[in-house]
């Protein structure tokens, strides 16, 4: 029986990226998945068919993780399909980069709306059927840019370290009803998000990484497995760097 059977999942922005390889990696573990998407529909169900063509289970569900109504409007469909929530992966998530100087208002609330916000949105809608539970594990994507900053990412990096602090929170509120909360910080992965770097500064990261290579995003999907699995039940309230040793 693989470690995840029985289990189902929502995760976030699952259309593609790093959210797809998550969907895919906990479908393979036996979790049935909701596949969320904004508006990467035929994506979203490119995902879904990869998890079914592989034995699993899946549905795709469209939601904006910035609209608490559209949050909601996505757990009751989830909860009414599946029943039951037993693993939150908030991972839905944009950049709108510029030096602070250079910062628009726009830029900054678009950011703050669907990077921490959404996740708000998400984490109390889960909270609320978790705690009925008893159980449940809800993992969110922050970013090394959360916790040691990167220039031109003010709005970003306020994002993904508030993350941080509503992952401890969280945590603390959570624990004595066995459900944990925890958040992986990934250094450079390689997406959609990433591909939009200019070569020269490609390589100038690169250069500052250990391992001296962007991450699969497959890499980041192994961290969200483990945390959402049996083996890290004692686990809540921690932030796991899988960053090519870029935090060291
Ligand atoms: P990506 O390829 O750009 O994919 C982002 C996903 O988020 C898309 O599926 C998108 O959905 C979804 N999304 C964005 N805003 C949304 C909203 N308001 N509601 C619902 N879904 C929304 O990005 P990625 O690289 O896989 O990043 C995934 C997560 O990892 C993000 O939180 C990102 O900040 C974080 N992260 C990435 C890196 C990296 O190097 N790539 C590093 C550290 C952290 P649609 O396609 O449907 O619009």
């Amino acid at each position: 029986m693989s470690s995840l059977s029985g289990k189902t999942a929502l995760v976030t922005g699952a259309a593609r990226g790093i959210g797809r390889a998550v969907a895919v990696r906990l479908a393979a573990e036996g979790a049935a998945v909701a596949v969320n998407y904004r508006g990467s529909a035929e994506k979203a169900e490119e995902t879904a068919e990869e998890i079914r063509a592989a034995g699993g289970s899946a549905l795709t569900v469209q939601a904006d993780v910035s609209d608490q109504k559209s949050v909601q409007e996505m757990f009751s469909r989830v909860l009414g399909e599946f029943g039951h929530l037993d693993i939150l992966v908030n991972n839905a998530g944009i950049t709108r980069d510029a030096l602070l100087i250079g910062m628009k208002e726009e830029q900054f609330d678009a950011v703050i709306d669907a990077n921490l916000k959404g996740c708000f949105f998400c984490m109390q809608e889960a909270a609320k059927k978790m705690i009925r539970q008893r159980s449940g594990r809800i993992i969110s994507i922050s970013s090394f840019s959360g916790i040691h900053g990167n220039a031109g990412q003010i709005n970003y990096s306020a994002s993904k370290a508030g993350i941080v602090g509503m992952t401890k929170t969280a945590a603390r509120e959570l624990s004595g009803r066995n459900i944990t909360v925890n958040a992986v910080a990934p250094g450079f992965v390689d997406t959609d998000m990433t591909a939009v770097l200019s070569d020269k500064v490609k390589e100038a990261i690169f250069a500052q990484i250990p391992l001296k290579r962007i991450a699969r995003p497959e890499e980041i999907a192994a961290a969200v497995a483990f945390l959402a699995g049996e083996d890290a039940g004692y686990i809540t309230g921690q932030v796991i760097c899988v960053d090519g040793g870029l935090s060291i």
